[in-house]
């Protein structure tokens, strides 16, 4: 099983961590900086030998952005679906806990305390309390 989304360094064959301090060969692409080290340092526009030093960049520079792991839109209205037990039983919790209460409303959500709520718009928000 190859993920597409793990690159491996060229010369190791290790994949990359974020915080890995990877430099650009010429022929190969991006690698560990170490695995460079001894290499001549070419311009990589050029080829040619500069005697200077490589230019290094941690790995997170050019790895895809990771997708967010918390989806922290649209949770209200899901919230707001809720009946208004449902949701002082999440205030309550975001109190009781000291979260936030995305937080709260997420791991009740995960620890499937609230229904799931098939018909959202069928509830009528009175906007008070
Ligand atoms: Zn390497």
């Amino acid at each position: 099983m190859t993920n597409p989304d793990i690159h491996n360094c060229p010369i190791c064959a290790e994949p990359f961590k974020p915080d890995d301090i990877c430099a650009s060969d010429i022929t190969e692409g991006t690698c560990h900086a170490a695995c460079l080290e001894g290499s001549p340092v070419v311009d990589l526009e050029t080829g040619e030998e500069t005697g200077g030093t490589v230019d290094t960049y941690p790995y997170s520079d050019v790895m895809e952005p990771p997708p967010p792991e918390t989806n922290t839109t649209g949770w209200e209205d899901e919230f707001n679906a809720l009946s208004p037990e449902e949701q002082g039983k999440i205030r309550h919790c975001a109190d009781t806990f000291g979260v936030p209460l995305i937080a709260a409303y997420h791991r009740a959500k995960d620890l499937d305390v609230i229904e799931a709520s098939p018909s959202p718009q069928t509830r009528t928000l009175g906007g008070g309390e």
